[in-house]
């Protein structure tokens, strides 16, 4: 039988929603309305649509937003000099630097730059070492929060169980592997990390009850490398080519989808599945760094 879908828009959904109802809490007891600044540097498309998906996210939620626009010339100084701005300005609650940034600015040294309490993101070296570290003050990176709280809001036993995550980068696979080892509730699963040096794939694969596939390598995971009634998750997002499709390329996964859907008990759909949950945790990790700021439970 066919897997079930995971709904990534619908679980997306409840969560904005707690988030929108969060917002009307803090304005109308608080007087406080959260703040995202979104930088962009460069003009490349996909960023754009990414940054403007962000934009109206925030307003739809009430929540207020900064678009930065920067040139593709922006040197890294003038950068760090507008995340110190933003550090600074208390209407900005969290700080979002658009990737990929252009080739002369050092990314890791951007991410240092940002006030941790204000990196919604999760990629400044304190929250990476707090989730490292099962600390749960920090923040952890947005898309891998998401697989998290898909897996739970569908019901999926993660204690105790086999994840396989394909991937190790910094900003889903090694923080996906940190979040779901966690000693605590949602968590307590046996983790493998898997890259590209690794041996024997395809077994290892086969003996995860969760498999994460997050390697940007259009429908790298086939049928043969799933057990049956595992839940697989895909992360990855790749334009192929299709010229059928109105703009000559459409969007898959990393999972060969219609063949591993017969033997997942569960599965994510691309698009629809993994990708709304990025900006969900997005807008709620700025309601808890605006929370945190003004010392509200
Ligand atoms: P990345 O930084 O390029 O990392 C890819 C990882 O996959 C690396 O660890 C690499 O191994 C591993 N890998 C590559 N080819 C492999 C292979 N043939 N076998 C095994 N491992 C392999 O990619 P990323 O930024 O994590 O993104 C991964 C995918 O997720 C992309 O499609 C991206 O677009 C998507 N994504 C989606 C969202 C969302 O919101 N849904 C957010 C972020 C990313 P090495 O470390 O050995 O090089």
């Amino acid at each position: 039988m066919a897997a079930r879908l995971i709904d990534g828009k619908a679980v997306a959904e409840q969560i904005n929603t707690e988030t929108a109802a969060e917002i009307v809490r803090l304005k109308s007891r608080n007087n406080l309305v959260p703040g995202l600044a979104v930088v962009l540097v460069g003009d490349n498309p996909a960023s754009l649509a990414y940054v403007g998906s962000k934009d109206r996210m925030c307003a739809r939620l009430g929540m207020r937003s900064l678009r930065v626009n920067l040139p593709a010339t922006t040197s890294q100084g003038e950068l760090l000099a507008k995340i110190n701005d933003l550090n600074f300005d208390r209407t900005v609650h969290g700080i979002l630097v658009q990737s990929p940034l252009p080739e002369h600015i050092s990314e890791g040294d951007i991410f240092e730059a940002t006030d941790p309490t204000k990196d919604v993101d999760g990629f400044h070296p304190t929250n990476v070492g707090k989730l490292a570290l099962g600390d749960p003050s920090g923040f952890a990176p947005c898309t891998p929060a998401g697989v998290q709280q898909l897996l739970i809001r569908s019901g999926v036993a993660i204690e105790g169980s086999h994840v396989v995550v394909l991937g190790r980068s910094r900003i889903v696979g090694r923080p996906v592997s940190l979040i779901l080892s966690q000693k605590g509730n949602n968590a307590n699963a046996t983790v493998t990390v898997c890259h590209s040096r690794s041996k024997n794939l395809a077994e290892i694969c086969c003996s995860a009850d969760i498999l994460i596939g997050a390697i940007g390598v259009p429908r790298f995971v086939k049928a043969d490398m799933v057990r049956d009634g595992a839940v697989v998750i895909d992360v990855g997002i790749n334009r192929i080519d299709d010229k059928q499709a109105e703009k000559g390329y459409r969007l898959v996964g990393d999972v060969d989808f219609e063949a591993v859907r017969e033997k997942a008990s569960l599965i994510t759909p691309v698009p629809g599945g993994v990708g709304p949950m990025t900006i969900a945790l997005l807008m709620s990790n700025t309601v808890r760094a605006a929370t945190m700021r003004h010392g509200i439970d």
